[in-house]
């Protein structure tokens, strides 16, 4: 590791991301390659000796970016955003330039502890309860990713119910969420344990907007308990994947807390609108949570990855998760003075990911973070106009944040035929790279995803999106605009 070969090198790769972030519209936003298409432009084998740094941006430059989707696109509007920006980066260099390991407090205290104060931050911008913070029994901690987060949160209320009925009773555990919840719950029964017929994903309908409704809920709930089974977990989303849906939290949490039931909530994308005064009321009943989840890495102008979670009693976590090691002890962990966030998640090692969001609060600030979801949802509706504005499409959930599911009106009311025809569409806009966009099915039915939420993305990149949807549409209907 020579300082001034960094220097040299490191100069070189900020003028390459750069000079990227200054085209990246001129790349077709979804990467058009074919699959194993790099395996033929790359060797069968590493080099014996070493190469220079020039043939590398060049290899960069004809084969890596090709194969790239353009996610800080300003075209780009599929699945939700995943947030870069100049404070963010930096944040990612900086970590990547100390590159500690900070599993337990001794490792980099400044770790542990900027972690600790900026979730602290984090949560009073979304006016989280103070249980939630740092100062009682709670407090906060960066997972990678939201399914790292209801992976440690379950666990945490497995073994708090196994605590009191008995390590056999795990064929009893039963789960709850909506059919709309992220299949990350999924994934997380599946390591954790439980069984997947104890999984109960409960139907919600156009009637709720694909929210889960509380009575569905305490039916499931009675019925389980009158059969022997005992409910342990229920997963509420705030802005759920496909369409935004917001489960009602007051009503839900009412009912876990009726039932001793541990309850999470999956804010992964919308959390990050409820730094907005006008926007918060979609978490009231957040009271009522045992843990909250949101992505700063999504929305929120952080990059990828920070996904902070939050949760009220940290030694539910730390009883699941802790191990001691003779080669880890020290002075500091054996006092109990300090967090060792290794106790809170599911590997050892951790990077240094707080530097980033503190960096991102710190250079923009509060006001301008809320400015910047405002402009995104602003756009959203925009968009949502230009498509109420067209007979020939509608708008088919009513948006809430920045997305927007609509679809395309076929001449028949076949639904088999306007699934089709709207698959068609989403693939026409995406192969031209001028846009990428994304689907969903809602009760049987494709349904097209407009996502605002890149940090380039202007009113006239919404309207372009717009009009290659238009012509895409045209063409397939057989008529002109
Ligand atoms: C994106 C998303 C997730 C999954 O996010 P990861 O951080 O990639 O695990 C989970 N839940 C919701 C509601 C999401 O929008």
């Amino acid at each position: 590791m020579d300082a001034e070969q960094l220097r040299e090198c490191g100069h070189k790769m900020v003028d390459f991301i750069s000079d990227y972030y200054k085209s990246i519209d001129t790349f077709p936003v979804l990467s058009q390659v074919q699959p194993g298409y790099l395996h033929k432009l790359l060797p069968d084998s590493a080099p014996t000796h070493p190469d220079s740094l020039e043939h590398l941006f060049d290899d960069i430059q004809a084969k890596i970016l090709p194969g790239v989707t353009h996610w800080q696109s300003p075209n780009y509007f599929a699945y939700y955003p995943s947030n870069s920006s100049v404070a963010g980066f930096m944040g990612e260099m900086l970590s990547a330039g100390l590159n500690i390991v900070g599993f337990s407090w001794i490792t980099s205290p400044a770790a542990t502890e900027l972690e600790m104060v900026v979730l602290d931050w984090l949560g009073k911008m979304l006016k989280l309860p103070e249980d939630f913070l740092s100062a009682g029994q709670g407090g906060g901690v960066i997972q990678g990713t939201a399914s790292e987060a209801v992976l440690v949160v379950l666990l945490a209320a497995r073994d708090k119910f196994l605590r009191k009925a008995g390590k056999n009773a795990l064929e009893k555990l039963v789960v709850y969420a909506s059919d709309q919840t992220h299949s990350a719950l999924q994934k997380a029964c599946q390591i954790g344990g439980i069984h997947p017929e104890n999984c109960r994903l409960l139907r919600t309908d156009s009637s709720t907007n694909y929210a889960l409704s509380p009575d569905v809920l305490n039916d499931a709930i009675l019925s389980d308990i009158a059969n022997g089974l005992i409910p342990f977990f229920l997963c509420a989303t705030v802005g759920t994947t496909s369409s935004t849906a917001v489960d009602p939290l007051s009503a839900l949490g009412k009912i876990a807390k009726t039932y001793g039931i541990w309850f999470h909530v999956d804010a992964a994308y919308a959390g990050s609108a409820c730094i907005c005064p006008e926007f918060r009321h979609h978490i009231d009943g957040v009271e009522e949570a045992d843990s909250f989840n949101m992505n700063a890495h999504k929305w929120l102008l952080t990059n990828f990855d920070c996904s902070a979670l939050w949760i009220k009693d940290r030694n539910a976590l730390i009883q699941s998760l802790s191990t001691h090691p003779e080669f880890l002890k020290n002075k500091a962990s054996e006092t109990n003075l300090v967090v060792d966030y290794k106790d809170w998640q599911i590997p050892l090692g951790r990077r240094f990911r707080s530097l980033k969001l503190w960096m991102v609060l710190r250079l923009y600030g509060v006001e301008n973070l809320q400015c910047y979801i405002r402009n995104h949802i602003n756009l959203a509706k925009h968009f949502e106009e230009l498509v109420a504005k067209d007979s020939r499409f509608e708008v088919v959930t009513p948006r809430i944040f920045s997305l927007v599911c609509f679809c395309l009106l076929p001449a028949c009311k076949d639904e088999a035929f306007a699934n089709k025809l709207n698959h068609d569409l989403l693939n026409a806009v995406n192969s031209t790279g001028k846009a990428f966009i994304s689907h969903t099915v809602l009760s049987g039915k494709y349904i097209l995803r407009f996502a605002v939420g890149a940090p380039l993305t202007e009113e006239r990149h919404v309207n372009a999106a717009w009009t290659v949807l238009q012509e895409k549409a045209s063409a397939l209907l057989g008529t002109t605009l």
